[in-house]
């Protein structure tokens, strides 16, 4: 079989030889008590650059050991990319949503050998779901591997926005010592209402991490957590996004994109938050009308807006968000974590073992499969 597999670019400086820290810790069963990716075995060290060109996902070996052929590549956009090339013979594609390689109607026309599509991470809304459920090809996701990585971010954004942590660190890189530019904008998050647009796996442990913030916390999802849970966390819940965004100082949001959320934040949306909410998304831009947002920041209705998901990816040099004002902005990289690729490149092997020995894919990993939603896609997506 020939798999294809795009992946971001090498670090600038070349793959690194050596790493900040020897080792990453031990993770055995994630929240939920799912188990951790368990494939026969692992052809790198856990902690390894992995995402990038030169990292392979840690696949060569065992693809080429068993016959496969493996094509690795970062160029994935326009009609000459090396990614249109390959593709009409492969039969496997895997990609990242980091750096996606967006498998649109036309593409999936392309490649009539294609069978499988893994996403090495999580949110496979790159892929064309419709069209993958009319071809009958199996989309899988490595569920669970980066939500803890992405909570972490929305955590350290939602201070970074309140406590205006990043301009702050730009007096000290240009030499000033400028307290009061600093702390204009400065606040304390204890007190403040927090809400999360979906409490799935990132949206609730948003929700936990936040607890001992002592801060008020709400939630909208299409399902409710368990009573117990809510009531643990002193939880607010609303039925829909509109009706809980009045209430909130900050706002998160961790659903998928899918036609339900698509431009969900948009102008009427944003006026009826409070002026002064900070809006974080680590979900996916498309969920965000770009110009809408750019608005709310301009006239004072969002206080800051942070995120790492872009549209498209890479964002062009020009995108709005990269000189918005009060902005807290980084690439697309929450998920992908070294500790976060070590599971997504164990998951993204599993599968694969799985596939080509005929064994079912963990229910908890599909997305599509037999022509219809399935798994994780059937409860969280919509085509
Ligand atoms: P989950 O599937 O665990 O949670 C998604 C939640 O969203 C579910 O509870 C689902 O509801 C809910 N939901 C779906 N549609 C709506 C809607 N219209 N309104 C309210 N809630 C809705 O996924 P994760 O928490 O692991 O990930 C969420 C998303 O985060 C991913 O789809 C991906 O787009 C993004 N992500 C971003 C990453 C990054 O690096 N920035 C990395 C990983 C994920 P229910 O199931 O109850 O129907």
């Amino acid at each position: 079989m020939k798999i294809l597999c795009v992946l971001y670019d090498d670090p600038i400086n070349g793959y690194p030889p050596s790493y900040a820290r020897d080792s990453i810790p031990v993770i055995r069963k994630y929240p939920d008590g799912q188990t951790v990716p368990n494939p026969e075995r692992i052809d790198f060290r856990p902690g390894e650059l992995l995402g990038c060109v030169s990292g392979e996902l840690g696949l060569r070996r065992f693809l080429e050991e068993r016959g496969h052929s493996l094509v690795v590549t970062s160029d994935k956009d326009g009609p000459d990319s090396r990614f249109e090339q390959e593709l009409p013979d492969s039969d496997v594609v895997i990609s990242q949503p980091f750096w996606p390689a967006y498998l649109t109607r036309e593409r999936i026309a392309r490649a009539p050998k294609l069978k499988l599509a893994i996403t090495a991470g999580i949110g496979s809304d790159h892929v064309d779901l419709r069209a993958a459920v009319e071809r009958n090809i199996t989309v899988a996701e490595v569920t669970f591997s980066n939500s803890i990585s992405v909570a972490e971010h929305v955590v350290m954004m939602i201070l970074s926005l309140v406590r205006n942590y990043l301009p702050s660190h730009d007096w000290v890189r240009r030499g000033g010592w400028n307290i009061a530019d600093c702390v204009e904008r400065a606040y304390d998050l204890e007190g403040m209402q927090v809400g999360t647009v979906a409490a799935g796996r990132i949206g609730l442990a948003v929700l936990r991490r936040l607890k001992p913030f002592e801060v008020g916390l709400h939630y909208t999802d299409r399902h409710r957590l368990p009573p117990q849970v809510e009531e643990e966390l002193g939880l607010t819940f609303h039925p829909d996004a509109a009706a809980m965004v009045p209430h909130c100082d900050v706002v998160t949001i961790n659903c998928p994109l899918h036609p339900e959320t698509e431009h969900l934040f948009d102008d009427a949306l944003l006026a009826r938050m409070k002026r002064g909410t900070y809006l974080i998304n680590t979900a996916r831009a498309k969920i965000c009308d770009r110009d809408a947002i750019v608005r709310a920041l301009e006239s004072g209705r969002l206080a800051g807006y942070a995120g790492d998901v872009w549209f498209p990816q890479p964002a062009p040099k020009d995108h709005p968000w990269r000189t918005m004002p009060h902005e807290g902005m980084t690439p697309h990289i929450s998920g992908s974590t070294l500790s976060a690729q070590a599971r997504y490149a164990a998951g993204v092997r599993e599968i694969l073992e799985c596939w080509f020995a005929g064994r079912p894919i963990r229910k908890e990993y599909l997305v599509v499969e037999g022509g219809k939603l399935a798994g994780v896609g059937a409860s969280s997506y919509s085509v």
